[in-house]
C-alpha cells in the first residue's frame, strides 16, 4: 500500500462541519491511535505525520488541541514529542492529570496507603507470572501483559482484575493486554467534558482506540450541552464494537485523517 489511506466521504464532510465552527477541541489518545501498540509501551512512538498535524492544528485561531491518555504525564509528554510547555495540552493518567496545572497529584493517606500495599500484592502476582511489566503512574499501576503467550497472558490479567475486585477503592480499568489499578481516577469522559466546558468550545472531536476511549464517546454523546453533543466527532481507530460515530483503520488512516482536519480548519479560519 502507498499514499495516503482513502477516507470516507461520510467522515471528510464531517470534518468540514467540525472545522467551521468558531471554537473547537481536538482530542485524541496517543497510544493506538498516533503510535501503534508495543510490547514494552517505553518503545512507543508516533507515526510519521501526526504529531506535525496536530501541532499546525493548535496554531490555528479558536483550536484547542489536546492528547488525552491514560499514560502518566511525563511519558506522554516525552514519548510524543509533545513535550510539557507546547502548545498542545497534554491530559494524563485517565484525566487526572493536566499539562497546564501543578504537577503531580495530591494522594491522601488512605490513597498512599492502598498504594503501597498494591506494589507488594503486585510483586507477588510477578513471581508468579515472569515477563509480566508493571508500569508505575502517580495514581496507580498499570499491569502489561503484551508479548506473552496468550494463556498466561489470560491468567495473569485474571489474576491483576482478581486483585482490584478485592480492594475495593480500587478503580479497575482493563484495556487491551493492560489492566490499570488506579487509587484516584477521574475517567476520560469526565476530563474531555470538563475541557470543553472550560474552553467554551461548540464542537468536539475525539478519537480513540480502546475501552477507556468508549467513555469519552458515551460522555460527549450525553454532553449536558446538548448541541455540542449533537456536533461530536468521535471516530474510532480499528476493529470491534464502538460508540463513536466513524471508525478509521489504523494510524496512517488516523494521519490521513488529521491533516484532512488540519485542511479544512485552515480553509475556514482564513475566511
Ligand atoms: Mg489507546
Amino acid at each position: 500500500m502507498s499514499g495516503s489511506p482513502e477516507l470516507d466521504a461520510a467522515l471528510v464532510a464531517a470534518l468540514a462541519d467540525f472545522a467551521a465552527h468558531d471554537r473547537v477541541l481536538v482530542a485524541t489518545d496517543f497510544d493506538g491511535v498516533l503510535a501503534p501498540l508495543v510490547v514494552d509501551p517505553m518503545d512507543s512512538r508516533p507515526v510519521e505525520g501526526g504529531m506535525p498535524a496536530l501541532t499546525s492544528l493548535a496554531d490555528l485561531p479558536g483550536t484547542t488541541v489536546a492528547l488525552v491518555s491514560g499514560r502518566a504525564l511525563a511519558p506522554l509528554g516525552e514519548l510524543s514529542g509533545a513535550g510539557h510547555d507546547g502548545p498542545l495540552v497534554l491530559i494524563g493518567s485517565h484525566g487526572a492529570e493536566d499539562s497546564r496545572g501543578e504537577s503531580g497529584l495530591a494522594l491522601d493517606d488512605d490513597q498512599q496507603a492502598l498504594l503501597r500495599t498494591l506494589d507488594e500484592e503486585l510483586a507477588a502476582l510477578r513471581e508468579e507470572h515472569p515477563g509480566l511489566r508493571v508500569e508505575d503512574k502517580p495514581a496507580g499501576r498499570v499491569v502489561h501483559t503484551r508479548g506473552l503467550p496468550d494463556d498466561e497472558a489470560q491468567a495473569a490479567l485474571d489474576a491483576a482484575r482478581e486483585l482490584g475486585a478485592r480492594h475495593t477503592s480500587l478503580e479497575v480499568t482493563p484495556g487491551k493486554g493492560v489492566v490499570e489499578l488506579a487509587v484516584a481516577h477521574v475517567g476520560k469522559g469526565v476530563a474531555l467534558v470538563a475541557l470543553a466546558d472550560e474552553l467554551g468550545a461548540q464542537a468536539v472531536f475525539y478519537a480513540g482506540d480502546d475501552l477507556t476511549d468508549e467513555h469519552g464517546f458515551e460522555a460527549l454523546a450525553d454532553d449536558a450541552d446538548a448541541g455540542r453533543a449533537a456536533r461530536r466527532l468521535t471516530v474510532h481507530v480499528g476493529d470491534g464494537d464502538t460508540q463513536a460515530r466513524f471508525r478509521v483503520a489504523d494510524e496512517q488512516a488516523m494521519v490521513a485523517l488529521l491533516e484532512a482536519l488540519l485542511f479544512a480548519r485552515r480553509e475556514a479560519t482564513a475566511r
